[in-house]
């Protein structure tokens, strides 16, 4: 049986679809947009 860690650090990585940098997995409230792409305010 596959253990948890197992199984999300075979998830592929989520990669912003502005830039292109890889999303760190904090929330999926971000979609698919990097911190940077997320807040162009800043
Ligand atoms: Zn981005």
């Amino acid at each position: 049986m596959m253990s948890i860690v197992e199984f999300f650090r075979n998830l592929p990585k989520k990669h912003c679809s502005s830039c292109g940098n890889v999303i760190q997995e904090k929330a999926d409230c971000y979609g698919n947009l990097c911190d940077d792409c997320d807040h162009p305010a800043r």
